[in-house]
């Protein structure tokens, strides 16, 4: 659709330094030669007005398509929300592929799976991750019919999937993610939990195992469970469930590869359980989709919607502020499904059909730091409950005010929502907590929900200059607390952390923490209340000190199952490790 041409006295966006380093590589357009053509003006004017010209559509709209365009152009620029990268990077360009998120079948059959092969590749030509599950396919050594030969199993296909992602280096922009998910009771599960033992193996994929609720039954029970052959749908053995979650375990220990995802749970929370169950995610975990089914995710900065406490009261959020920030954001989010291009009509049939959305968070650290409340308290717990209440409950009351305009996400009256009569919604779920690992570079504040890993770190840059760059709002603690020094910064972008400096104020110590000075359980409490909240899922990290022991991951992977979570993701300080990177730096 015709974007709104650029007005005149558009204010010039401010840029940060590491912010100008990222948009020049990937999200700048460039010509054939390489050379940038757009300014980051007519970057942010590109998205803003083409996602608004969709409003144009629709008749009932409370907004003209210029001032909705500059509205997004001022949220954008002033950094309290930002879509995901695909976003910024194709809105109002040929390619036009909007999404992050995508997951693909895998069937049991050659054909199925080359088909998968090339819509993967397809979709990391866009910028987009792929997840699949390979979950149907029949175990290695089982017959092929058609030939009398033998299978070569899940394990030997994910190697094609990872081969050809490595071939394919999107366009200049980055890299292909991938999530490969297959379950507990699948014969191959044993290779599966050890194919990343060796270092570079499958290094374009996060591998997880899909646990059922009968399996963390047995492992409490120390009992055997089956694997069932999903091509015959017979028991072809038995393990023991105890001995399995031990060997994962000991595996999260070593490398943090394979995570697990809650695949009972993340399906509790389908909202379209008639459209078949969820199986797999996208890249990094937070967004379970059917097959087939694509998501658009944006994160709104909490570093921004921090209230300095007026006339003796406590600094607080500004609510009001948050109200109009999410309102925007999924009017933008629902935008960017009409204007975006999927690579196959069976991914745009089902976008359409339940228009999910993913807005989430980025800067919750920021905000914390801002309004003194140490990360790992009971107060921050709470406050992330509270916060992520809101922004559910707003997000879906800006979903039923477009449904008034626009009408409910067509598979409205077959969803839980229709069935509970609890809508109409225009979208089948509004809230999904990414790691934004580039837009928090972009915004130049704390990605997703996550602890900043160094208060301070020293940064090399061209020509062997060093640079130390502190957190903002760290540097004016010291400051008011008269404790800033130029030798006490470089010797806090030395250590990262505070928490042994005895010589600094209590309070400041105790505010300013890092992810390793976080206990574990403290990280996964956080988890715990942004995922109650949260339709969709929360991507997190759960650090642990190199000194845990494989008894501190098991309680870890435990208490998530118990708390609710749709997965965990561990990591131990200096274990190896082999996370497909979803930072502006994955090449
Ligand atoms: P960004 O900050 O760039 O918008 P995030 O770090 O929040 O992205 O990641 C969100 C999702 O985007 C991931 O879960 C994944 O689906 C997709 N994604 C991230 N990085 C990549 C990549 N290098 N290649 C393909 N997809 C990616």
């Amino acid at each position: 659709m015709a974007a709104t041409p650029m007005p005149k006295r558009l204010p010039e966006p401010i840029i940060n330094e590491n912010a100008k380093i990222v948009l020049q590589r990937r999200y700048l357009r460039k010509d054939t030669e390489g050379t940038p053509f757009e300014n980051y003006r007519e970057l942010f004017w590109r998205v803003a007005s083409s996602i608004a010209a969709e409003e144009k559509k629709y008749a009932d709209s409370v907004y003209t398509v210029s001032k909705l365009a500059r509205e997004f152009y001022d949220l954008m620029t002033s950094y309290r929300f930002l879509p995901n990268s695909p976003t910024l990077m194709n809105a109002g360009t040929d390619l036009g592929q909007l999404a992050a998120c995508f997951v693909l079948p895998v069937e049991d059959s050659i054909e199925g799976i080359f088909d998968s092969v090339k819509h993967a590749a397809m979709i990391h030509k866009s910028g987009g991750g792929t997840g699949f599950s390979f979950s149907r396919l029949r175990p290695k050594d089982s017959v092929v019919g058609s030939t009398g030969g033998v299978a070569s199993g899940p394990l030997s296909f994910l190697r094609i999937f990872n081969c050809a992602t490595e071939q394919i280096k999107q366009g200049g922009t980055r890299r292909g993610a991938n999530m490969g998910i297959l379950r507990v009771d699948h014969p191959d599960i044993m290779e599966f939990i050890k194919a990343k033992e060796r270092d570079g193996e499958l290094n374009n994929f996060n591998l997880s195992v899909g646990l059922t609720e009968a399996f963390m039954r047995a492992v409490e029970k120390g009992e055997d469970y089956e694997l069932v052959d999903p091509k015959t749908g017979l028991v072809s053995g038995t393990l023991n469930a105890g001995e399995v979650f031990g060997i994962l375990v000991q595996k999260a220990w070593e490398s943090g590869d394979p995570g697990m995802v809650f695949l009972d749970r993340v399906n509790r929370d389908n909202p379209t359980p008639a459209q078949g169950d969820m199986e797999s995610t996208n890249p990094c975990g937070e967004q379970p989709l059917l097959p087939y089914e694509a998501c658009n995710l944006g994160s709104i900065n909490l570093g921004l919607v921090y209230a300095a406490g007026q006339n003796g009261h406590d600094s607080e959020i500004d609510w009001d502020e948050l109200k109009r920030i999410v309102h925007l954001a999924v009017r933008f989010l629902d935008n960017v499904i009409d204007a975006s291009n999927y690579p196959l009509p069976q991914i745009t049939e089902t976008v359409e059909r339940n228009r999910k959305i993913g807005l989430g968070v980025m800067g919750w650290a920021d905000l914390l730091f801002q309004l003194g409340i140490p990360y790992n308290s009971q107060k921050a717990v709470d406050l992330a409950e509270r916060v992520m209440k809101f922004i559910r409950d707003e997000s879906r009351a800006a979903s039923k005010q477009l449904a008034k305009e626009r009408g409910p996400f067509p598979a409205y009256a077959d969803s839980v929502f229709g069935k509970a009569d609890l809508g109409p919604y225009r979208n089948a779920t509004t809230t999904t907590i990414a790691p934004t690992g580039t837009l928090s570079i972009i915004g130049g504040c704390s990605s997703g929900v996550e602890p900043l890993f160094a208060l301070s770190f020293v940064r090399n840059v061209m020509d062997g200059d060093r640079l130390v760059e502190t957190n903002p709002h760290f540097e004016t603690a010291l400051k008011n607390a008269n404790a800033h020094s130029a030798s006490l910064m470089e010797e806090v972008a030395k250590k990262g952390s505070i928490a042994s400096m005895e010589f600094l104020p209590e309070d400041v110590r105790r505010v300013f923490v890092t992810a390793m000075d976080i206990e574990p359980m403290w990280h996964l409490k956080m988890q715990a209340a942004f995922q109650k909240y949260t339709d969709n899922a929360v991507s997190k990290t759960v650090n642990l000190p190199n000194e845990a022991t494989q008894e501190h991951i098991r309680e870890i992977y435990w208490k998530a199952y118990e708390y609710g979570c749709k997965g965990v993701t561990v990591y131990r300080d200096g274990c190896k490790s082999s996370q497909v990177l979803c930072t502006g730096d994955s090449e």
